[in-house]
């Protein structure tokens, strides 16, 4: 089986770091749709946001998610990506999608000690604590019910990856 793996999830879940670190574990390709949208457009997210809007960068992100699709590929998603129904499906019929799950705190902890490598403008313009308790109270039922595979994310990298492929192979047995 090689079909394509979808990490889902918050901003600060790993799908980035756990992302790259599965792909080299399987020996699969990794695309990130984020670094897709800023490679194609030349623009960072918060530029396209700014441009065009939320709506014009989801629009993007569709697109993006269906061009980086691709057999033996892990593909981390934008935060947003499960918002639009046609991307959860989409990304249930083509793969396995996987949530990578953490608590808000331990969120909200990883993208304070990293600000610069999160490019994405903060929703509310509020403090990022509590955007993140809010924006998970939104949308974990969503990134549940997209997932097929719900994983803790909130273990090291490593133990993350190891999660992962174990509950790929159990699924396949
Ligand atoms: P995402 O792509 O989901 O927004 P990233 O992979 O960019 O998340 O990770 C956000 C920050 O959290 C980075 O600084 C990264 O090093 C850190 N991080 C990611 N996963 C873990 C983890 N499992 N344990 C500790 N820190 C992590
Ligand atoms: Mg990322």
């Amino acid at each position: 089986m090689s079909l394509p793996l979808y990490l889902i999830g918050a901003r600060g879940c790993g799908k980035t770091t756990v992302g790259q670190a599965l792909a080299n574990a399987l020996g699969y390709a990794f695309s990130d749709t984020d670094r897709y949208l800023q490679q194609t457009t030349q623009r960072t997210v918060a530029d396209i946001v700014s441009a065009e809007g939320w709506e014009g960068f989801r629009q993007r992100e569709t697109l993006s998610l269906k061009a980086v699709t691709a057999p033996a590929t892990v593909i981390a998603t934008g935060g947003g990506m499960v918002l639009a129904a046609e991307n959860g499906k989409f990304m249930r019929e083509q793969g396995r999608v996987i949530y990578l799950k953490a608590d808000a705190n331990v969120l909200a902890a990883r993208l304070e000690a990293y600000p610069e490598q999160d490019q994405r403008p903060t929703l509310t313009g509020r403090p990022i604590a509590d955007e993140m308790v809010e924006v998970l109270a939104a949308r974990d039922a969503l990134y549940q019910q997209t997932a097929h595979y719900v994983i803790n994310a909130m273990q090291c990298p490593d133990k993350v990856v190891e999660d992962i492929i174990t509950m790929l192979s159990l699924a396949r047995a």
